[in-house]
């Protein structure tokens, strides 16, 4: 087959990835330099992780998450720090529960962490008498540039043109290539009427050091953040509730102040232990591209072409499993009535 891919963030090159690796002839188109910091796959770190206080995406990632380690495998390189992954609730929070319940349901092993025993795990994370940190094993946190740099470089030994050109007219790609995807992320309603909200969120690293696993708060603006990159003296956190509305083409990315604020407030109720007074040091954003539900959303738009929107702010972690769906979708191997959380 002979395929053409719109969008060479993370969806896009990993389609691609797979495609060329089944012999199909594929080209990428981009309309950013790579590395772009106007789509979704912008910054230095994501985090990957197999607990979800939703069992649908949890069971995709007992076998999603191990395909991070086969692309090592093919590049020499190490892409995921694996620092485990602590989930922070109230003791009696819905989704401290929702997430305890996934877990045992699936045997997902994992450790149930009070405030007493959290620096077991955390150097200096602080817990609240109220809460409790559920702690998974097989998580951490990926090298973002690493893996796009390996995925370019990947395909274009396979000789798979990435073609640094904004596509405007698919049908007219459709008459020239025998199946067309549609990675476009925050761009994809600049084709299709898709259910999805752009929203632009910050993130920031600030003036401390930390060791351990990444973070996730269960509750509020569900907060999370990062242990310190290796040599570096700052830590990242980030804001997950909605930011203010985009447009894709829009240029400005100016972090959002408000969140900046919550950050700072989460570095205070987390890390007080630190008695450090806490400064941003550098401060980015990002956009999501979401659903009502936060479920992904994948759709044939015609016979040829295939929209492939998986973001909602958790999507990079299932790359690889995303790019091996869309092949499979491609090749009749699967049909997307097989995955009804995905419909348009
Ligand atoms: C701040 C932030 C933090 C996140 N944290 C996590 C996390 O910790 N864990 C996790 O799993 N996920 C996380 N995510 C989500 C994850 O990063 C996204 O799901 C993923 O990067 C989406 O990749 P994509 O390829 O769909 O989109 P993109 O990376 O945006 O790629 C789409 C590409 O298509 C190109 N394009 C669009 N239209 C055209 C056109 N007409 N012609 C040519 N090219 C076009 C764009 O330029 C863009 O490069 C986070 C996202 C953000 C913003």
């Amino acid at each position: 087959m002979n395929v053409a891919v719109v969008g060479g963030g993370t969806m896009g090159l990993c389609t691609a990835r797979e495609l060329v690796n089944r012999g199909h002839a594929v080209t990428v188109f981009e309309q950013h330099e790579p590395g772009t910091m106007f789509g979704s796959s912008f910054g230095r770190s994501r985090i990957v992780r197999q607990a979800y206080p939703d069992q649908f995406y949890t069971e995709i990632l007992l076998s999603g998450h191990k395909l991070w380690y086969e692309l090592e495998a093919e590049s020499g390189e190490k892409f995921v720090h694996e620092t485990g992954l602590l989930f922070v609730g109230p003791k009696d929070g819905t989704e401290t529960w929702e997430e305890l319940d996934v877990l045992r349901n699936l045997d997902v092993p994992h450790k149930v962490l009070t405030s007493q025993d959290i620096e077991s795990v955390h150097s200096c994370m602080t817990l609240q008498p109220s809460e409790i940190a559920i702690m998974t094993l097989s998580a951490g946190w990926a090298d973002v540039p690493a893996i796009l740099r390996h995925l370019r470089r990947h395909l274009e030994g396979k000789q798979c043109p990435i073609m640094n050109q904004r596509i405007t007219n698919l049908p007219e790609l459709g008459r020239e290539f025998d199946r067309v995807i549609l990675a476009a992320g925050a761009w994809v309603s600049k084709f299709v009427d898709a259910p999805v909200t752009v929203t632009q969120q910050t993130f920031a690293y600030l003036n401390f050091t930390s060791v351990g696993p990444v973070w996730i708060e269960g509750f509020g603006d569900h907060i999370y953040g990062f242990p310190s990159e290796p040599g570096q003296a700052t830590s990242k956190i980030g804001y997950h509730t909605a930011g203010p509305v985009r447009d894709p083409d829009s240029p400005d990315r100016t972090p959002d102040p408000m969140a900046l604020n919550a950050i700072l407030e989460a570095a205070n109720r987390r890390f007080d232990g630190t008695r450090r007074v806490f400064e941003i040091v550098e401060a980015a954003s990002c956009l999501y591209t979401s659903t009502a539900n936060d479920d992904f959303r994948l759709a044939w738009l015609d016979d040829k072409t295939l929209m492939v929107s998986p973001c909602s702010g958790h999507g990079f972690k299932f790359g690889p499993w995303i790019g091996q769906l869309v092949a499979n979708l491609l090749c009749g191997e699967d049909d997307l009535a097989n995955w009804p959380r995905f419909r348009f």
